[in-house]
Parts: C-alpha cells; structure tokens; sequence
C-alpha cells in the first residue's frame, strides 16, 4: 500500500517515503510521500487558486452534490476502511467499523447543510437594508490526528466544504494510509474542481507549521493536545488566522449512590479503554459518592482487569495496541509515576507478556486517590489509565470535578432527573453526558471550554469556524 501528496487534483510522489507502522505487531502496513515545506506551499498555493474561481465557494449544489457522491463512495469501501483503520490505528475492528460509519454519516449530514449557509437582511433604517452574508472564509487547514482519523477528518472537512471552504489536510503520521484511502474516494467523484481539497504527509512537523504560518491560509482546524495548540495559536498569531482548536481533556465521570454500581462500572470500563485509552474525551475520573466507593473499587477494578487486550482484528478483543511504541513507553512512565505516589493501586496494568516485541499494548490500570491536585488528577495521560475518587455532597463533587484545566467533557450517573439536570449545569465543560459517556453526534457541536479548545465542530455551528460574516449596506431608499 502507498499514498501520495494530493495537490492541485494530482497525486504526487515525493523524493522520500515513509513507513506506517501496525502497531499491533511492527509490521509495516505501507508507505507514504515525505513532504514538508514546500509542498504545504504548493498546496495552499492550489487551495488558494481554487477559493478564488467562483465554481466552488459560490455553488452550494455542486458542494452538496460531491459530498454526498463522496459518502456513496465510502459507503462502497466502508469494511476496506475500516481494516486499514485497525491496521495502522490498532483500534478493535468493531470501533473501526463505528468510526467508518459515523464519517460517513457525517459527510452526509454537511451535504445536507450545504444547500442551508442562509444569510440575515435587516432593514437598520427606512430605506436602508444591511445585508449579513455568510461567506466562506477562504483556505482551511486542517491538521487531523491518528486517535480517529475518519471522523475528525468528517467533521472538520465537512463544514469546510459544505460552507466552500477550499482545504489543505494533514493528516497524521501514524494514519496517512488511511486519510489518503479516504481522501482518494473524494477525488474520484466527478464534478469536484481541482485545488478545492488538497493533503499533505509528513513524519515531522514543517507542512504542518507552514499551514499556520502561510499568509494564504485563512483558517486552522486543528484536533490534538493542548500544547500543540497552544503553539499554533502563537504561531497563528502574525497573520491573525481564525482558529478552530479541539484540545485536550480529562474527562471526570461522576457517579451517586442511587445507580447499579456493577453496570455503572462496566460502562465506565468501557468509557474508560475506548480506543485504549486514547479518545479525548475518554473516561479518566471517576467521582464516586463515598456509599458506594468501595463497591465501586471492586466493579471498576473486575471490569477493567477482564478488558481483552490484542490485534484489534480479532473481533473478541476489546482493547487493541497504543498508536506506537514512544506513545506506550510515555504512558507507561507516567503511570508507573503515579503507582509510586497515590493513595492505593487498584490495578497495575503493564506490557503483556505474550506481547510480540514489536508491538505497543498496555493493559489498563485503576488507582484510589483523594488530593485533585496530583498529576496524575490534572494531566492528559493519553492511554488506559483511571482514578477513583471520592466525595460526599454534590458541591464537593463540582469542585473536584470542576479541579482542572480542562473542559472538554463529563458524564453524570443518577436515577435522579433533576439532580442529573443540576450537575450537569454546573460541570464547565463543552459535553456532559447523563447515565452514558463517549456519545458523539454529527448533528451535536463538540468542543471544549478552558484549555481543550476553542469553537465547536459537529453540528451547524461548525459553520462559524469556516465562515465569516460580512455586512453589505445600501441605501436603497423607500417610494412615496
Ligand atoms: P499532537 O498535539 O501531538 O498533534 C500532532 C499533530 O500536530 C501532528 O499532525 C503534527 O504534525 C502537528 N504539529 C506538531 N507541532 C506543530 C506545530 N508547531 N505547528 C503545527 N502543527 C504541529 O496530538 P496527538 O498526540 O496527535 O493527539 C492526541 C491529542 O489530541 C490528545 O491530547 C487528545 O486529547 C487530543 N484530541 C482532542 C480531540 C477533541 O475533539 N478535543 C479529539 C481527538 C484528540
């Protein structure tokens, strides 16, 4: 398997490959064109071009009328998909096949919208109408990341070239093969103008920080950690682009004493090794009512410690590898730092010991802790990792929940309606979810508060990331 550059509706080698790695086993699932700067150039370049003739950005029914030949499209390769997903992510197959599906669903959604960008018109005086016109906002980059590459992709490229955005995308190193597949689709739909979507690879970071830095960029849609994006913001800073950043988060579940607590573990469980661990807004924290602490300790602990843990192609496993092996030796560290320093460790994950040694499997680990303000509390560990914490009235479970520098998402467990409705208000955070975790529409808008982001992507407020709103004035008069 090979991917190229994809640049004025060309596929392009480069001089240099590199190789996506399966995670599962260090086999070598393909190669993919090493770019950089200059080929970012050439495809803003392309994207810019392609902004500027009317045939996109001002035709609504062609828009609509490609992103849903692309879903047919998908839709045909979706099980093709969904394999190359596992191959290069390591995902169980059966969260590759959800992915796969929900992109797609997705594409259609913004599809739908494309043909509905409406615009206002106001009459601010007699005889004077000020028009607001919702227009694209020119070039969108978007840097997608390897933890879900098929829906990130959907939800950020769908507003954009629903609303006639041209796009540049970067996909991440680790799932090149797998945006390239997905973006090959869209190139084969007839009637898409050259230049109007474009992707760059790369294993470093020079296309990437070209497409923050180029004058010809209009936006950023970045989804990855909150440091990244805090560098992009500085980098965006000099050419004052707008920026749509879905960051980081430490995902708190809060849990009364009025839930089955054996299910509500499980759940949890799951909520918690999602993509192993890997998803944004994966299960970190779990705020127990001190009643059901200790059965809680017992359930979360029997729940996380049957995870199966293997080649995400075996559609028994449920947890596959982390994306590779510096991501796994990073978990791995910064858990073991924790085992040294929390109150109680409920479960001590690890490498297995049938792991080939190629391979970046970690199994989940539980730890009790009271203090909020240990590291392990308030920092991303981006694999399956999860403290147990306690509380006893429910403003003591908003201040500990509340105890982070994120607010990306949460979930509420309780048989009580108005008491689910009242925390839910009071947790600052973008989602929060009553008795589930983890549930992400196209139609929802997602994004975080604090330090996980800014703006919202999924839904039709994704508009406002790709748009911008211009007031035209005329004076036309009144007869009489
Ligand atoms: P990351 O921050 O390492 O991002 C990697 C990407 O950023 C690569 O594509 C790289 O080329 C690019 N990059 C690196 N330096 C850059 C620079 N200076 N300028 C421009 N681009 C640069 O993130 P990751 O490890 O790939 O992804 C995991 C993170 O993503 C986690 O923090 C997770 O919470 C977050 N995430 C957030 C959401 C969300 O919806 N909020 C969804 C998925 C993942």
């Amino acid at each position: 398997m090979d991917s190229r550059h994809w640049i004025d509706g060309a596929w392009v080698t480069g001089t240099e490959r590199f190789a996506s790695i399966n995670p599962a086993d260090g086999s070598v699932v393909g190669h993919a064109a090493e770019g950089g700067r200059a080929e970012a150039d050439a495809a803003i370049g392309a994207a810019h071009a392609a902004f500027n003739r009317p045939d996109w950005a001002q035709n609504p029914r062609l828009r609509q009328s490609v992103l849903l030949g692309w879903a047919d499209r998908l839709d045909a390769e979706a099980e093709d998909l969904a394999r190359l997903l596992t191959l290069e992510n390591g995902k169980a197959i059966a969260q590759s096949r959800g992915e796969i599906a929900g992109a797609i669903s997705e594409i259609r959604y913004y599809g739908g919208l494309a043909r509905h960008v409406p615009s206002h018109v106001l009459e601010v005086e007699p005889g004077v109408l000020s028009t607001m016109l919702r227009e694209p906002a020119g070039v969108a980059a978007l840097i997608i990341p390897w933890n879900a590459p098929a829906v990130l992709l959907a939800r950020a490229i769908g507003p954009a070239l629903a609303c006639g955005c041209t796009v540049v995308v970067k996909p991440a190193a680790q799932t090149t093969l797998l945006t390239a597949a997905f973006l090959r689709t869209l190139s084969e739909v007839p009637g898409l103008p050259r230049g109007v979507c474009n992707m760059v690879s790369e294993t470093g970071h020079a296309a990437a920080a070209r497409l923050v830095d180029s004058p010809l960029v209009d936006v950023v849609s970045f989804t990855g950690s909150t440091a990244t994006g805090k560098r992009i913001m500085v980098a965006a800073a000099d050419t004052m682009k707008k920026l749509s950043l879905e960051l980081g988060g430490k995902s708190c579940c809060v849990v009364f004493p009025d839930t089955d607590t054996a299910e509500t573990a499980a759940r949890i469980a799951t909520a918690a090794t999602i993509i192993s661990g890997q998803q944004c807004t994966a299960a970190r924290r779990v705020l127990v009512h001190a009643s059901a602490f200790d059965a809680m300790k017992t359930h979360l602990r029997a729940a996380l410690a049957a995870m199966t843990v293997g080649n995400g192609l075996d559609p028994a496993i449920r947890m596959g590898p982390l994306i590779d092996r510096p991501a796994r030796d990073q978990v791995q560290t910064q858990v073991e730092r924790a085992f040294d320093t929390c109150d109680e460790v409920l479960l001590r994950g690890g490498v297995p010991k049938d792991s080939p040694a190629a391979a970046s499997f970690l199994t989940p680990s539980l730890v009790a802790h009271d203090d909020p303000s240990a590291f392990f509390c308030q920092d991303e560990i981006f694999g399956p990792f999860v403290v147990l914490e306690r509380f006893e009235t429910e403003a003591e479970a908003v201040a500990k929940a509340n105890n982070t520098a994120f607010g990306l998402s949460a979930s509420v467990w309780t048989r009580d309606g108005a008491r689910a409705l009242r925390m839910a208000r009071a947790l600052r955070n973008g989602t929060v979810w009553i008795n589930d975790h983890n549930r992400l529409f196209a139609e929802a808008e997602t994004g975080g508060y604090r330090q996980s982001g800014l703006g919202r992507l999924h839904g039709y407020d994704a508009f406002a990331d790709f748009t911008e709103l211009k007031h035209i004035c005329q004076m036309v008069g009144t007869i009489g």
